[in-house]
């Protein structure tokens, strides 16, 4: 059987009103920094909003004109109706302009469930028991909600089925870094994107289904390269510029670390035997995150570097959509800290769709002067 996860991507409202029509709460979700084993235990699907570009006319009158298309995109599409389906919506505090989005959807939608879901900065006895209590207080929300009460049972059958997925994920990373010719990366950005939006049991079930169809084969030369940053799902599902440009100039995608990449899905929620499960979600929200508010991005510069000498990367392509201050901020270490390591890198500023003409040149230039300077430092 065929597995495509770029149609399940431009098919995905589609996916999530059949989902709809069998029952249970559906809620919009933005970064992985959200308790969705919780969600799910108690019934609620998370659905991950994905970037679309295109016209943002309403936002217009509500967003100010400098903040990242990202949020733009989920106003337009929360109020049109294109997300219909969703009971509500819950972000994480990655940053000011989604917390202040989740506010402006709140008076905007207020017949919907809006929740900004904080995990504490801090790292003590305290910041858990806080922690625990919200979650707790986030269950009985949802159960108000017409969710299923929280119980020990269901959210340790959640932890496992979440961390199956992070681990099929692995394994595809794994595949794809021996042998980046073996599989396009638009085939699997979507299929990590797709976790995000399908039930993960199903999605499980197409992922083993896919490595399967993984065929090795001779392995393919090329210039390899590590992404990073965040990439709008037209650009992976709707055949954009940015994976053409890498193909004609014979590069090859190693690795990345794009939000909605495989910094989605990196930490492992522990599955020790025994002991609170609820405890585990904690810890697992309380330990390094996927987001450059809650990572050093010395961390992130250590991961980089380990991907490079592991899949033999040549250099890291940063793509910053603009006007995000969290991924910006974090831009000057990360090349500072690769530059001292010999790992080059190239900064560009994404916006939703990528503009060919002037990304093609940069890209073009920089595989030029990478090519054949494998990293081994
Ligand atoms: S993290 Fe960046 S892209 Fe995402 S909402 Fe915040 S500013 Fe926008």
């Amino acid at each position: 059987m065929q597995i495509d996860f770029g149609d399940v991507l431009r098919e995905r409202h589609r996916w999530a009103l059949e989902h709809k029509e069998k029952g249970g709460l559906m809620m919009g979700c933005y970064s992985a920094m959200v308790p969705e084993e919780l969600m799910w235990s108690c019934g609620v699907l998370p659905v991950q909003f994905l970037m679309s570009s295109g016209d943002y006319g309403e936002s217009q009158a509500y967003l100010p004109p400098y903040v990242c298309d990202c949020s733009k995109s989920i106003f337009e599409e929360y109020v049109n109706g294109t997300y219909s389906y969703l009971d509500g919506l819950m972000v994480s505090h990655v940053c000011e302009t989604i917390r202040s989005l989740a506010g402006i959807l709140s008076v905007r939608r207020p017949d919907r469930f809006v929740h900004v879901f904080t995990a504490p900065a801090g790292n003590d006895a305290g910041a858990r028991r806080y922690l625990k209590s919200e979650l707790i207080g986030l269950g009985d929300k949802l159960q108000s909600l017409g969710a299923v009460p929280m119980s020990e049972e269901r959210l340790e059958e959640a932890i496992s089925v979440y961390n199956e997925n992070r681990a099929l994920i692995s394994e595809l990373y794994r595949v794809r870094g021996g042998n980046p010719g073996s599989v396009e990366p638009e085939e699997v950005l979507s299929a990590v994107l797709s976790a995000g939006i399908m039930p993960r049991p199903q999605h499980n079930q197409m992922l083993r289904g896919f490595l399967k169809t993984i065929h090795q084969g001779p392995e393919k030369t090329g210039t390899r390269i590590i992404l990073s940053g965040l990439l709008f799902e037209n650009e992976v599902a709707g055949r954009g510029n940015l994976f053409s440009i890498f193909r004609e100039s014979n590069a090859l995608v190693v690795w990345d670390d794009l939000a909605t990449g495989m910094r989605y899905r990196f930490e492992r929620i522990e599955d020790l035997e025994g002991g609170d499960p609820l405890d585990r979600l904690v810890e697992s929200l309380m330990g390094p995150q996927p987001a450059p508010l809650r990572s050093p991005a010395e961390g992130k510069a250590g991961q980089l570097l380990q991907a490079a000498r592991d899949y033999g990367g040549e250099g890291v392509i940063f793509l910053i959509p603009k006007y995000c201050d969290p991924i910006l901020f974090n831009i000057p270490t990360l090349t500072q800290i690769l530059k001292e390591h010999g790992l080059p890198a190239l900064c560009l500023e994404v916006s939703g769709s990528l503009p060919e003409g002037q990304m093609r040149t940069r890209v073009e230039a920089f595989l030029e002067m990478i090519s054949g300077s494998p990293f081994n430092v």
